[in-house]
């Protein structure tokens, strides 16, 4: 026996399978609800996406901590811990810099407004409308009306708000023009609420204290215990095979990617040919690249804000942000604050990426790729922070292949699928009965809020049906 899976239990009401936001939200619901429960995970860390890295200089880089809307601290107060919840600041210096405008917001409603009408000229009736109508818009809704269309019947023929108002959802979850307008509503209006929130003290520090809490309510955790196989008998789920070993369980929460936990964890044969049929128009999102930076201990930087989204294309194009030839980018900055105690600065620069953009290159263009990619977020950033150049001690890229090495998703998809796979998720334990999913789906339920609160959501189906 593997020693990930010592002193195992010899069953378990359910068993979750992967450590991302929802997963673990999950885990600690049920946990909580006095049910036995068993949390997987096949990398050596605990959160997934919710990642951090430590390199040598003394530097540690936040993989998505970018931002997040004011309702994290709601679902994490009421689902986790009220400490885990007081870690959650704003940020205010939100930056836009491309050919179209230039400045800084605090990225909420009553700011953008302002935006709208002083910079814009956009009438206010056309503004109320248009944050009303995103604010009313619920999952229930028609979702026939295109955010193309929704921006076309407020804003006609105005590409320059299409692009404030789009480019930073895009980068957020991954959607363009075309995905159904709900989607957008209901994530836009998250953040113009209140403005946008960061974990301080980092994602370290906050997925720490959430496994503290898991440990505290009973969850039994397993890292680097990777599930092979759901064991489906009798037309029900009854185990996991992970290691090479069956665990008994009476239900399962798969955190992983949807299609692979169809297709591969549980098999084809086990759903109906139409449930199968319609997975097969499920899409999977697009993945991300990344350049992390770090400032040498003991050097400065001058505080630019907090979120820079930077661009250098015409207009604004979901197609270009995800191209090679990269025109836009949103740095995070991270200054001593983020991790109070603490006196370094790094710096994350993230663009949307096609996965076969990078997956097939030979491994000497690759890495020449990859290295391109650092030195063009450097020449970047300069114009931002003078000499910041000489100030990096350290930089590393990462690109979908990392993604996908380091989380299991297919093509390394940074937001799960597309709004579609909303229902094959919430679907599956209909055909399978024990069976669940949990993790970004459809837009809606991806980033740090949708994902923990998507955990919660299915948390109480798990419940309802072992009671059942
Ligand atoms: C570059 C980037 C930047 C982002 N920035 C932000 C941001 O600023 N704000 C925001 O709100 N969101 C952001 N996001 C999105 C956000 O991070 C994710 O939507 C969210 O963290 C996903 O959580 P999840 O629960 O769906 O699972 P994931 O984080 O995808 O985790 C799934 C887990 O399952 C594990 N797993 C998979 N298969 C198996 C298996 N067979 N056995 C065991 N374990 C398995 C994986 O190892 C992983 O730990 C960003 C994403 C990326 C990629």
């Amino acid at each position: 026996m593997s020693d990930s899976l010592k002193d195992i239990g010899a069953k378990y009401d359910v068993v979750v399978i992967g450590s991302g936001l929802a997963g673990l939200s999950c885990a600690n619901m049920l946990a909580r609800s006095g049910h036995s429960v068993l949390l997987l995970e096949q990398h050596h860390q605990l959160g997934g996406l919710a990642a951090w890295f430590k390199r040598k200089g003394g530097h540690i880089f936040d993989v998505s901590l970018h931002g997040f809307p004011v309702g994290m601290i709601k679902t994490c107060r009421k689902y986790w811990s009220p400490e885990i919840a007081a870690m959650i600041v704003q940020l205010k210096g939100i930056r836009f810099d491309n050919p179209q405008f230039s400045f800084t917001t605090t990225f909420d409603r009553e700011d953008f407004t302002r935006i709208l009408r002083e910079r814009f000229k956009i009438p206010q009736e056309n503004i109320e409308g248009f944050f009303n109508t995103a604010r009313d818009m619920n999952y229930y809704d028609d979702q026939s009306m295109t955010i193309r269309e929704l921006f076309e019947k407020f804003f006609p023929g105005r590409d320059d708000v299409v692009r404030l108002l789009m480019e930073p959802i895009t980068y957020a979850n991954g959607s363009t023009l075309d995905d159904p307008a709900i989607s957008y509503g209901i994530v836009f209006s998250n953040f113009m609420s209140k403005g946008v929130y960061t974990v301080q003290g980092g994602t370290d520090q906050f997925i720490g204290k959430m496994r503290d809490e898991l440990t505290k309510n009973g969850v039994d955790i397993r890292t680097r215990c990777p599930a092979e196989r759901i064991v489906v008998e009798d037309q029900k789920v009854s185990g996991v095979i992970a290691n090479g070993q069956v665990i008994k369980c009476r239900s399962v929460v798969s955190n992983g990617n949807l299609l692979s936990t169809i297709h591969k964890l549980v098999g084809d044969e086990h759903f109906s040919p139409s449930f199968i049929g319609e997975t097969t128009r499920v899409r999977l999102n697009n993945s991300s690249c990344q350049v992390y930076m770090g400032i040498r201990k003991g050097e400065k930087i001058d505080y630019v804000g907090d979120l820079l989204f930077t661009s250098t294309a015409a207009k604004f194009d979901s197609e270009m942000l995800r191209s090679r030839n990269i025109t836009s980018r949103t740095f995070s900055l991270y200054y001593p604050e983020t991790r109070p105690g603490s006196d370094m600065y790094s710096i994350v620069a993230s663009t949307n990426a096609n996965y076969e953009d990078w997956a097939y290159l030979p491994e000497e263009e690759y890495r020449a790729s990859k290295q391109e990619l650092v030195e063009s977020a450097i020449d970047a950033l300069g114009k931002y922070i003078p000499g910041v150049r000489e100030k990096i001690d350290y930089a590393e890229a990462a690109t979908p292949k990392t993604f996908q090495r380091y989380t299991l998703h297919e093509r390394g998809a940074s937001f799960g699928t597309k709004f579609e796979g909303l229902k094959s998720s919430m679907g599956l334990n209909n055909e399978v009965p024990g069976l669940f999913h949990t993790g970004s789906v459809g837009i809606i339920m991806s980033g740090w809020l949708g994902a923990a609160n998507y955990g919660v959501i299915v948390s109480n189906d798990v419940d309802k049906y072992l009671r059942s």
